[in-house]
């Protein structure tokens, strides 16, 4: 049932939905622990979609993952619209990279939600567009726009950059992505040794072996690594060995910001600086990453985005004023078994912004 406006005040579904989070907040006590007064309900991401879709859109969304908490107020929103009428989606990813589903499982899950525009935005691949151009796209409502997300290092940093509207037979934008493609095997050796003083052998075989269509990632160690039981999950795997700072950090190889935004402008699209807050700059930094960015042609920045606390949208959303750049939202959804994003269940953008996709 499409949303019509406002918040029905209760009906059975939103019943459901409210029962369904009590079990969990009960099941789950040692989180609810933690949460400050006036955050609950909560409850853990990998069930978001089964409420969602059980209460219509209406109730609960949490986000759970990377240590962040969302307030209440943030997911009792209605789903952001596209046209005034339809979701956006404008970043995701499949397992051209390191997500969980292939092409056409995700654009079926994107029509199951009724996703009016999609940006599959896999890491330095267009493998995706590529698999839907050769088996010919579904005609199943959603619009798919060719994106990609490219990585990048700022100043010493992990910095990735959304294209959106590329053209995906752009030449300087293909010798650019084959460039990342090799850096990127380069690194996963580089990866592997540092894993190994550490007392990890060979953990690039196993990588290897989880990366499907040939690509090769840091959440592909993180899997490694919870296999072999050294960590108990993939946040630990960042949080110990992988992440900002960690012995498998490793960003030196990718190609530089005005690089990138080249490439993606070189092929018609829009440069989008992805998710902001995940940097965890001061304000400052990030000033003068806006600065860098806008100087070389960026022309959006990503307010909203998935597992992102209200306080945060609204932060980036100053910013995005500012600096007089276009707002882009998405989701940043992996796949089913990594909740902390959901497919098309953003909030909605906070207001007095111009919305990148309006030109698409
Ligand atoms: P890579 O492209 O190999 O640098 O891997 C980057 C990907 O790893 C991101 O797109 C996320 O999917 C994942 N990732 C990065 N940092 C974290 C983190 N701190 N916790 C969990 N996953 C992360
Ligand atoms: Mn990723
Ligand atoms: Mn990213
Ligand atoms: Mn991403």
């Amino acid at each position: 049932m499409p949303f019509s406006g406002g918040w029905p005040r209760r009906d059975k579904t939103a019943s459901r939905a409210a029962a369904l989070v009590k079990a969990h907040l009960r099941q789950r006590q040692r989180h609810t622990k933690q949460l400050p007064a006036g955050l609950a309900p909560l409850l853990h991401g990998i069930d978001n979609q089964r409420l969602l879709a059980l209460a219509n859109r209406q109730i609960v969304a949490i986000f759970y993952g990377w240590g962040e908490r969302v307030h209440r107020r943030q997911y009792n929103q209605p789903p952001l619209r596209y046209n005034g009428s339809m979701k956006v989606d404008l970043h995701c990813h499949t397992r051209h990279s390191d997500g969980e589903l292939d092409a056409p499982a995700l654009l079926a899950l994107a029509a199951e939600r009724e996703i009016a525009l999609l940006a599959i935005t896999d890491h330095d691949s267009l493998g995706a567009h590529d698999e839907l151009a050769a088996s010919g796209e579904p005609d199943n409502g959603v619009k798919l726009l060719p994106g990609i997300e490219l990585s990048t290092s700022w100043r010493g940093r992990g910095v990735h950059i959304v294209g959106l509207n590329i053209d995906p037979a752009n030449k300087q934008l293909r010798a650019g992505i084959a460039q990342q493609q090799a850096a990127r095997e380069q690194r996963a050796e580089i990866i592997d040794q540092r894993l190994a003083k550490l007392g990890f052998a060979n953990t690039l075989v196993g990588a290897r072996q989880r990366a499907a269509n040939g690509f090769i990632g840091r959440p592909h160690f993180a899997a490694e690594l919870v296999a072999r039981g050294v960590v108990k999950d993939h946040n630990a795997a960042f949080k110990k060995y992988l992440g900002a700072g960690k012995a498998g950090d490793i960003k030196e190889q990718w190609a530089d910001l005005a690089t990138v935004v080249e490439w993606i402008t070189a092929a018609g699209g829009s440069a989008v600086l992805a998710h902001p807050d995940k940097y965890q700059l001061t304000r400052t930094k990030l000033c003068e990453l806006l600065d860098d960015f806008t100087g070389v042609g960026g022309t959006a920045m990503e307010v909203v985005s998935g597992n992102q606390t209200h306080a945060a949208s609204t932060k980036l959303a100053q910013l995005c004023r500012q600096f007089n750049l276009l707002a882009s939202s998405g989701s940043d959804y992996h796949g089913p078994s990594l909740p902390w994003a959901s497919l098309g269940n953003q909030p909605l953008l906070p207001g007095g912004l111009n919305a990148v996709w309006e030109q698409f």
